[in-house]
């Protein structure tokens, strides 16, 4: 049986980065930046006004104070949006306001509440100024956040909401990015019933084509749901011709040793079976491979096959460590890990049979310290312990087991940011 890390390298090694598209830059989030980008203008575009206030000659304020004001007479008032067709002499001044270009002229700009402003009621024909301002006071100069012609964004970067915000400043309403792949999902099992249908005895709902769904979009894939195979091989293979334009294929159940489990007897038939089973609790018998189809327009491709587990904790256990990084590769990501803290557990875990363990637990921090506890029974069936977990604790498989008080490997599912 191979590791945890083997089966991951495998994935990896089968899966390519995407193409780049072109997106408008609010579908973008979460892409990766697939050109650099340049500036086409400055940002900001002129000189303009950091305060509300007078733009005044610096020259005329010189000996300005409390006591000594310098009166300038007012000859307009500009606001953002506008430029004033006046400019400022000697002994003049024009109202601005905070993001209004600069007026000829002037060179500086003294704040409202460094004038005689508030004494003054209507539109004061002179303003006093209460202090002395030097050239370049309260202006925000044109290119001072970026200049034009400059790189602003590399390529490689994700595009979060300060990347999208840049990206308008500069006028830009689309991006280059690496295209999110399509992940197609298709789940087996003659128990299965699909969500708003009546359940006949002997059937279970499907839960795992909308935990895995999510999960595909969660991580920046765009699903596409093939419904529900039967176990036979003719069902399953028709089931994954759907999926065959996809970048990626993914089933659940029927990777098992029953005598209906048949993804890997059609992994073989239609492509290649890379590996089955690795040591790892839960989640033992995932299977990847890849199926050798044609896409529509008939042109030969090799997808990715994934096929989980069919028990539902399972499923999104293996999903997080072996499909999450492969749809973030193909996204053009680097950094594929879950992140994963240092916690005391606090109750024992024991590894009976040596694999590497992955339980469902709550981690909280208390006094600077994260302690973990795990949700409750264990089995793979019980999707609720995946309701309750934060984190999923390490025991890695060369060890008997953990300790209470001992200190584990937790890998953080969510921190909780939206509870
Ligand atoms: P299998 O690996 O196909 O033997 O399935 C293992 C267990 O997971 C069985 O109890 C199945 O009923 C259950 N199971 C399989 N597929 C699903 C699904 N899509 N939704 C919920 N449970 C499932
Ligand atoms: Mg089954």
């Amino acid at each position: 049986m191979i590791s945890v890390e083997q089966a991951l390298e495998k994935i990896l090694s089968y899966t390519d980065i995407l193409e780049a598209e072109q997106r408008p830059i609010l579908d973008a989030m979460g892409q990766v930046l697939a050109e650099d980008v340049y500036a086409a203008i400055d940002v900001p575009p002129l000189d303009n006004s950091a305060m509300d206030g007078y733009a005044v000659r610096a020259e005329d304020t010189s000996g300005a104070g409390l006591k000594s004001p310098r009166f300038l007479r007012v000859i307009d008032t500009v606001m953002a949006g506008s430029i004033s067709h006046h400019e400022v002499e000697p002994g003049t001044t024009i109202r601005i306001m905070t993001g209004a270009p600069i007026p000829k002229g002037a060179d500086a700009v003294v704040r409202f509440e460094d004038t005689d402003e508030s004494e003054r009621k209507g539109n004061p024909g002179e303003t006093g100024i209460l202090c002395e301002v030097k050239a370049g006071t309260a202006l925000r100069r044109a290119g001072e956040s970026v200049v034009k012609g400059s790189l602003v964004l590399r390529r490689g970067v994700v595009i979060r909401p300060a990347e999208v915000g840049v990206l308008a400043s500069l006028g830009r309403d689309k991006v280059e990015v690496i295209r999110r792949p399509h992940v197609a999902i298709l789940v087996t099992g003659a128990e299965l019933v699909g969500i708003g249908q009546p359940l006949p005895p002997g059937k279970i709902y499907d839960s795992n084509t909308y935990s895995m769904a999510s999960m595909v979009e969660r991580y920046g894939g765009i699903p596409k749901i093939l419904g529900v195979a039967q176990d036979t091989e003719d069902s399953l293979a028709a089931g994954l011709k759907q999926g065959w334009d996809a970048d990626m294929l993914i089933t659940t159940g029927g990777v098992s040793m029953g005598d209906y489990d048949v993804v890997k007897d059609v992994l073989a038939k239609e492509g290649e079976v890379v590996f089955w089973k690795v040591r790892m609790k839960p989640g033992k018998p995932v299977t990847f491979g890849r199926i050798k189809g044609a896409s529509e327009a008939g042109t030969a491709r090799n997808t990715p096959h994934l096929g989980l587990p069919g028990n539902p904790v399972s499923v999104m256990v293996t999903f997080e460590l072996f499909a999450r990084p492969a749809i973030l590769k193909m996204m053009g990501k680097k950094n594929l890990a879950k992140p994963t803290i240092e916690a005391v557990i606090e109750e024992p875990i024991i590894n009976g049979d040596r694999r590497r363990i992955f339980a469902r637990a709550i981690v909280e921090k208390r006094g600077g310290q994260y302690f973990a506890r795990l949700t409750g029974p264990q089995g793979s069936g019980i999707l609720t312990s995946m309701t309750s977990a934060n984190g999923l604790v390490i025991v890695p498989e060369d060890k008997p087991g953990v300790e209470k008080g001992d200190i584990v490997q937790v890998m953080m599912l969510d921190w909780n940011e939206e509870s």
